[in-house]
């Protein structure tokens, strides 16, 4: 388990990480978010203009907070990696209050409707440009470049600062902790693939939505692939002992868990589950899972 620092945090302090960015803290800090989200700024502190990545909870406290990091700059562009509900909600209301445009993942249509399905995200995000893939945004010394990466939601996006080398991989590479992969929307096969192509990538650092940042990058995406790849064995040999529900696997793979982060830890591994159904390795019948 994490261990989560001493307070106090420096929420609604900006912090400067590096020439192009400076870091927010928002007061929403639980079990799910650490210490809670990070917003950043990306921009000279001294430029005109300044792109605001992930604004957060509508919370006015933290909108004055950005706002105060902000300064004079004029925002080209409100940039949300994805919408559950610690990310994208400050958006509309930083819009309405600078005139910035909304730009970034796609707005989250569920096909499926079910307990939980669409419980964590934002509905009122309503982008006025999404940005597919290798698209971007441009201000006066900084470009960002979208990075698509499904998984942690089927919309995530990260946004890679080309003149430093840094990647802001909101919730799909976090400092702190693995990202939580929740279906229906979320998909661990999809996960995977997208840790598998950062590793193709030769970022400096990253600075996720979450947790400190991470200068070590493909160690740590090494490790997260290995980290899962081991859940998946663990998976089948509980499977191959006996049939069971999806309740039956925690106690054995997540010995002294926070029983706040039970239901998280059941979907992740409903999300593995899925994934080795999808590979024919295998199936549940009435709610019980048994190998292929
Ligand atoms: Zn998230």
């Amino acid at each position: 388990m994490v261990t989560i620092p001493e307070k106090p945090w420096p929420t609604g302090l900006a912090e400067d990480l590096e020439p192009l960015v400076r870091r927010v803290l928002a007061p929403n800090p639980s079990p799910y978010t650490f210490t809670g989200t990070q917003t950043y700024v990306v921009g000279a502190a001294d430029g005109p203009d300044c792109a605001v990545i992930d604004p957060g909870p509508a919370e006015p406290e933290h909108l004055a907070a950005i706002l105060a990091a902000v300064g004079n700059r004029r925002i080209l562009a409100i940039m949300c990696t994805h919408t559950h509900r610690d990310h994208s909600p400050a958006a509309a209301p930083l819009a309405a209050a600078t005139g910035a445009p909304i730009v970034g993942c796609a707005p989250l249509v569920l096909a499926v409707d079910g307990p939980r399905s669409d419980e964590a995200f934002d509905p009122t995000y309503a982008p006025d440009r999404v940005l597919l893939d290798g698209e971007g945004m441009r201000g006066t010394g900084w470009t960002l470049t979208a990075v698509a990466t499904p998984g942690h939601t089927s919309n995530h996006l990260c946004f890679a600062l080309e003149e430093s080398g840094a990647l802001f991989t909101g919730d799909h590479v976090m400092g702190w902790s693995t990202s939580v992969v929740i279906p229906p929307d979320g998909d661990m096969g999809d996960y995977m693939a997208s840790l598998e192509k950062l590793m193709a990538r030769e970022d400096r650092v990253y600075h996720s939505a979450h947790g400190p940042a991470i200068d070590k990058p493909r160690q740590l995406v090494r490790g997260m692939i290995g980290h899962r790849r081991q859940r998946e064995n663990q998976i089948l040999r509980l499977l191959g002992e006996a049939a069971r529900p999806v309740g039956g696997f925690i106690p054995e793979m997540y010995k002294g868990l926070d029983e706040r982060l039970i239901p998280a830890a059941e979907m992740s591994v409903t999300a593995h589950l899925l994934d080795l159904e999808k590979r024919g390795m295998a199936r549940e019948d009435a709610g019980v899972w048994q190998p292929v």
